[in-house]
């Protein structure tokens, strides 16, 4: 369970194969639902895909087909792979500002051309975390990591007022978060105790009528 920020094809992948299941929003989760986004004609996810001819369909009736590959290397060594399609003939477009993207380009606008670059594995991790967090129970885990690991900072940082550092480097940094990660399950688990909730790890949904 994570937030946008931790999306990646990389990480999807890397779940999957220590036996996990994501449960992460993915980083286009909030403004896909915006009109923008919707009416964003440059868009892959706005334009129609043909499995059969593996091709985009534009906004001006072109197609964009399926011209290489390109390769990409994350800072940890995991090589992305998208495929690049191209459209074929963007003169005279009437959509042409609004398709192509990138004021700093060179090319002047007549000679430039759609390209779109897609991973195909990312889409594919994408749609199927998607379908989890969609479902009740990724709902109710959504919901329990915004209370417990938001909640979890705003106790720390205000009723225990950790607000800095008091040591330097990443080995003492480490043991100063532990301190105070101890520290703050003592606290819970002490709320838990007195309250008698010390087998509930997820809070329920509110149901609505
Ligand atoms: S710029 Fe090219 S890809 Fe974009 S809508 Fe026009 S013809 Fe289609």
């Amino acid at each position: 369970m994570a937030d946008a920020g931790y999306e990646s094809e990389e990480n999807y992948l890397f779940l999957e194969k220590n036996g996990q299941s994501s449960y992460i929003k993915p980083t286009n989760y909030e403004i896909s639902k915006t009109r923008k986004y919707r009416t964003d004609i440059s868009r892959q996810e706005n334009m129609s895909y043909d499995k059969e001819t593996d091709s985009y369909t534009c906004k001006n009736g072109k197609r964009l087909y399926a011209s290489g590959t390109r390769r990409s290397r994350t800072a940890s060594g995991y090589v992305n792979v998208a495929t690049v399609y191209r459209c074929g003939d963007c003169s005279g477009c009437p959509h042409k500002d609004k398709c192509i993207k990138g004021n700093n380009c060179k090319t002047p606008m007549e000679e430039r051309t759609k390209v779109l670059y897609v991973s195909r594995t990312k889409e594919e991790k994408r749609a199927e975390n998607l379908g989890r967090i969609m479902s009740e129970y990724g709902t109710q885990l959504r919901m329990n990591r915004s209370i417990q690991a938001e909640g979890t900072f705003a106790v720390v940082k205000e009723d225990m007022g950790f607000r800095q550092y008091l040591y330097r480097g990443m080995k003492n940094a480490l043991a100063e978060s532990v301190l105070v990660a101890i520290a703050y399950n003592f606290n819970k688990l002490h709320w838990k105790i007195q309250s008698q909730k010390t087998g509930i790890r997820l809070y329920e949904l509110n149901k609505t009528a």
